[in-house]
Parts: C-alpha cells; sequence; structure tokens
C-alpha cells in the first residue's frame, strides 16, 4: 500500500535543492505539494513538471521570515485540498563563517530562517493538525549540529534548536501527531558553492523523507540521518 498516495503535502524551501527534488519525488508518488519560497518563478517552473508528470501542485511565494506567509502557506492546503497531512519545513540557509569574523547580521539570518521559521511551521501547522487530528511535521536538521566543526558553529547552533524545539513537540504532540527530523550530510544543491565531490544528491533525501511519510500512522520515524558514506 503506498501511504504517500492523496497526502497533502506543504513544504517550504521547495524551489531548488532538497525542498524541490521531494516535492518532485513525493508528487511522483502521489502526494499533492503545496510548495512554498520566494523565487516564484522556481516555483512555477516545478509546479508545472509536476503537473506535466501528472501530478499535483500548487505554490504561494512563501518568505518564512514572515509568519503570515508560512501561515497562508499551510491555509493554502486546507483551502485548496481540504486538509493538510505533512508540513515539510526545509528551508534554510548556512552562510557559515568563523566566529572571529563577527557575522552577525549572517547569524540573525541563520536564526530567522533556520529557527524562527521553523517555529512559524510549528504555528501555522499545530492548529490545523490538531483540529483534524492528524498530521506530520518534518524538519531539516543537518549533520553539522551532530558534528560540530568550526565556522559551523551558529548553524550547527540553529539546527540543534531545532532538534530540541522538536523533541518537545514530539512529546508534547500526543498520540496523533508525528514528528521527523532529517538530518542531511553533504548534498549537492544551491546550498553553498564549496560543497566537496563526495555530496550526494537531494534525492537520498527525499527517498528518506518518503520512507517517514510512507509509515502507517502510528509509527513515527524520529531523527533520520543520511550522509555520504565518504563523510567523516
Ligand atoms: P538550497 O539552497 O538548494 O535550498 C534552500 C531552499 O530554502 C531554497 O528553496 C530557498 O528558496 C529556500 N529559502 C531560503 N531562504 C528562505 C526564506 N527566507 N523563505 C523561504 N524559503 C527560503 O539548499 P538545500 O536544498 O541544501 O537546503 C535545504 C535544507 O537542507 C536547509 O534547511 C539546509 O540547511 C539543509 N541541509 C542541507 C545540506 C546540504 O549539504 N545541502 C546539509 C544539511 C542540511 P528561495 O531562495 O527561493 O526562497
Amino acid at each position: 500500500m503506498n501511504r504517500i498516495e492523496g497526502k497533502v503535502v506543504a513544504i517550504t524551501g521547495a524551489s531548488s535543492g532538497i525542498g524541490e527534488a521531494t516535492a518532485a519525488h513525493l508528487a511522483e508518488r502521489g502526494a499533492i505539494v503545496v510548495l512554498g519560497a520566494r523565487r516564484k518563478e522556481r516555483l512555477v517552473a516545478l509546479a508545472e513538471r509536476i503537473a506535466a508528470g501528472g501530478g499535483k501542485a500548487s505554490y504561494r511565494v512563501t518568505d518564512v521570515k514572515k509568519r503570515d506567509d508560512v501561515t497562508r502557506l499551510a491555509q493554502l492546503a486546507v483551502e485548496r485540498y481540504g486538509k493538510l497531512d505533512v508540513l515539510i519545513s526545509n528551508a534554510g540557509i548556512a552562510p557559515i563563517s568563523p566566529l572571529d569574523d563577527l557575522k552577525v547580521e549572517d547569524w540573525e539570518e541563520m536564526i530567522d530562517v533556520n529557527v524562527k521559521g521553523v517555529l512559524y511551521g510549528i504555528a501555522a501547522g499545530l492548529p490545523i493538525f490538531r483540529r483534524q487530528g492528524f498530521g506530520h511535521f518534518i524538519q531539516t536538521l543537518s549533520t553539522a549540529g551532530l558534528r560540530i566543526v568550526p565556522t559551523m558553529a551558529v548553524y550547527a547552533g540553529s539546527k540543534n534548536a531545532v532538534r530540541a524545539i522538536s523533541e518537545g513537540l514530539r512529546q508534547e504532540a500526543g498520540e496523533k501527531l508525528r514528528v521527523t527530523t532529517i538530518s542531511p550530510g553533504y548534498v549537492r544543491t544551491e546550498l553553498s558553492p564549496s560543497m566537496p565531490a563526495m555530496a550526494i544528491p537531494p534525492t537520498a533525501i527525499a527517498e528518506a523523507i518518503a520512507f517517514a511519510i510512507g509509515q502507517p500512522d502510528n509509527v513515527d520515524v524520529g531523527e533520520i540521518v543520511v550522509r555520504p558514506t565518504a563523510q567523516a
């Protein structure tokens, strides 16, 4: 049985990389995807590609730094398709640097997008999920939060903040909701121009996300780590 077919999945950061690959993969497996990101032309192109392949997709230009935008993205799913099964808070940025550089604006940006953006997702999704009596939060973290290395302190901190918040969410969520975090290692995307050659394709992450969504309702896949075998 394909437990992905017919599910309505909203996803932030759907205009490139992991979000784009995940949206395309889930749509191929019969999910209805609701795409959010800032670059409209990318969302339009992806929605058209999905429709051309026989899938269903909608989009809404979404800046996860704006709570209203994230709320409206989740609401779009409910208004158009009658429910929201999964909210994937995937949008993220990684302007990494040594702390000595004092790139405080970059630090703030990472907190705003990587942490507050996910909190806005929880604020948008939780009332809907409670009303429905079902729902699945999926957050994209990073192996940067598991093995802390120089230059990645703030990025890792932002991901580990979401790790803690997600565990708290899971414990409060009760038996009807599911909470999954996925920590990718190096993945070939637009995140960083200096991605090492060992990086794996974003479809590897998409397939792991599909695995979590495809479990029976009473099975909650908590934490997934997917990295290149060559990654230290
Ligand atoms: P990309 O840069 O390819 O994609 C990032 C996505 O986030 C884009 O769709 C971008 O869309 C969106 N985004 C950025 N800022 C905002 C914003 N303010 N509001 C809405 N959307 C935003 O990188 P990845 O696919 O690699 O990144 C996806 C997630 O995976 C991130 O959370 C990242 O931290 C995480 N990750 C990535 C790894 C990697 O090696 N690539 C490793 C570990 C984790 P737009 O610019 O159109 O808004």
